[in-house]
């Protein structure tokens, strides 16, 4: 038997170890989650509606327990744990109210009548990363259980524990044996099994860009339905005609957040040359205000990164010599911890062009609106961002211009469960959330019944 030992990440402690699985045990999760998957597709909508709610109201009753989770095996501050938490109830909520409408069309042909059902797809794959561990397992097992399928979650090899915990309060909640599953595992290992199983039908990724076009290979040969959710090095582009104060007093939190450990970090700052000097004298406080510390103190706003050959990796971006503008402040002792470190570098450098998934931003400036734009686009990814300016169609021009999936002007909004987000170019293909986000978890099925000439009214007209 593999063992994972799980370290917390602010005492570099080793705290439980969880037995990681094999591939075999992919293939018994697959027997039960197909007959589980059958019954729950039989059931009536209305009933599966009542039951996801169920599970968001154990969610809910749970929402500290999974908290302390998070802050245990992630790091992450308890306020932020408590709303990804929260966000996994709201999610179920949401699309607690899939199965009693998620209709088909009826669609006008000659000689009968066509209609369409949106049926579930059977077994779907979920592998998640370990930055935001339950809420982005809830949105691949969200939608996907309110169209009928049922769910195995590959969690990441250090974060697993707020996914096991989410599987079993499904079953205290009252959702079948077997329909929402989590096995822990290695990627190579329970992850490329889950991708080549005959009785899985689709696989839903959030992880590296790396790993993820692995994945599409993989899933190429048994051709199956892919949604790929991957890296992202946003800009967050600051024109002169912006309220300058609030741009740099809120640049902090497009990055830091999650110690910047998030796919959506607004990580390029571009700055209009005119105001660039206003501009970073006023980020220099806003960068030291950052509350690094305790993740399991209520006013801690930025914790540890997740690991220590995590923390190596981000600090590889950071070498002695390094354009350093200025730095955070960070605890000593034990913990990965890293603080807020923003740097000037030339546009080659690679803390500009690669993803360094730490607390790490870089700072540019730019002439006009065109040379912003093609800044912002001047990336393998294209999957979030903002723009700060207080003319509006400036606004609007630079939004529909940016090669990105999920833009926000004037804020650096939250990923929102009722709007779809997902990525252009190499951050990804398909989107998650957001209305739409059930019919990912469909197969269309068009059904045609000929309808004849009545037979008694023939040769009566
Ligand atoms: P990763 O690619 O290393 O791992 C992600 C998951 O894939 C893990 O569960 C891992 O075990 C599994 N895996 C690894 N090799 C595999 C294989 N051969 N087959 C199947 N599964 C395999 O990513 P990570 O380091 O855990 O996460 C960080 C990355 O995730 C960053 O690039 C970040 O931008 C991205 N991310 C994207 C989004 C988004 O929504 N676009 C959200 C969060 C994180």
């Amino acid at each position: 038997m593999t063992v994972m030992e799980l370290v917390n990440p602010a005492t570099a402690e080793v705290f439980a170890d969880v037995e990681m699985l094999d591939a075999a045990a992919v293939d018994r999760a697959v027997t039960d989650a197909q007959r589980a998957q059958r019954s729950w597709a039989g059931s009536t909508p209305a009933s599966r509606g009542m039951a996801l709610r169920a599970f968001a109201a154990a969610v809910e009753a749970h929402r500290r327990e999974l908290a302390d989770l998070e802050v245990t095996n992630s790091g992450h501050p308890l306020g932020q744990a408590m709303w990804e938490a929260d966000h996994v109830r709201d999610v179920l909520t949401f699309y607690s109210a899939t199965p009693e409408r998620l209709a088909g069309r009826q669609i006008p042909v000659s000689g009968g009548v066509d209609i369409t059902f949106a049926e579930p797809i059977g077994v779907v794959g979920v592998i998640t990363p370990w930055n935001f561990p339950m809420t982005i397992a809830s949105w691949g097992f969200g939608p996907a259980l309110a169209a009928g399928n049922a769910v195995i979650v590959k969690p990441a090899e250090w974060t697993p524990l707020t996914s096991i915990r989410l599987a079993e309060l499904a079953v205290e909640s009252g959702l079948p044996e077997g329909l929402l599953q989590v096995l822990p595992g290695r990627g190579d290992v329970v992850g490329e099994a889950i991708i080549g199983h005959p009785g899985i039908g689709k696989v839903v990724f959030t992880g590296s860009t790396r790993t993820g076009r692995r994945v599409m290979e993989q899933a190429a040969q048994s051709v199956k339905q892919v949604t790929l959710e991957l890296g992202g090095k946003s800009a967050n582009i600051v024109f002169a005609d912006s309220d300058v104060a609030r741009a740099a007093a809120t640049a902090p939190y497009g990055v830091f957040d999650n110690a910047g450990q998030d796919c959506c970090a607004r990580s390029r700052i571009l700055v209009q040359r005119s105001i660039y000097d206003e501009f970073m004298e006023r980020l220099e406080p806003a960068v030291a205000g950052v509350r690094v510390g305790d993740p399991r103190d209520d006013g801690t706003e930025m914790g540890p990164l997740v690991s220590r050959p995590h923390w190596e990796k981000v600090a590889s971006y950071v070498p002695d010599g390094a354009p350093v503008a200025f730095r955070g402040s960070a605890p000593d002792g034990p913990g990965f911890w890293f603080p807020p470190t923003v740097l000037t570098p030339q546009p080659d450098d690679r803390s500009v062009r690669e993803e360094i998934f730490g607390p790490v931003v870089t700072v540019q400036a730019f002439d006009d609106e065109a040379q912003a734009v093609a800044m912002a686009n001047d990336s393998a990814y294209g999957l979030s961002g903002s723009i700060w300016t207080e003319n509006l169609s400036r606004a609007m021009r630079v939004s529909r211009a940016v090669a990105s999936g999920n833009l926000s002007v004037n804020s650096h909004s939250a990923v929102r469960y009722s709007t779809p987000f997902g990525g252009y170019k190499q951050s990804g293909i398909g989107r998650e959330l957001g209305p739409d986000a059930p019919s990912a978890f469909t197969e269309t099925k068009n059904v045609f019944i000929a309808v004849g000439p009545d037979p008694q009214a023939e040769g009566t007209s």
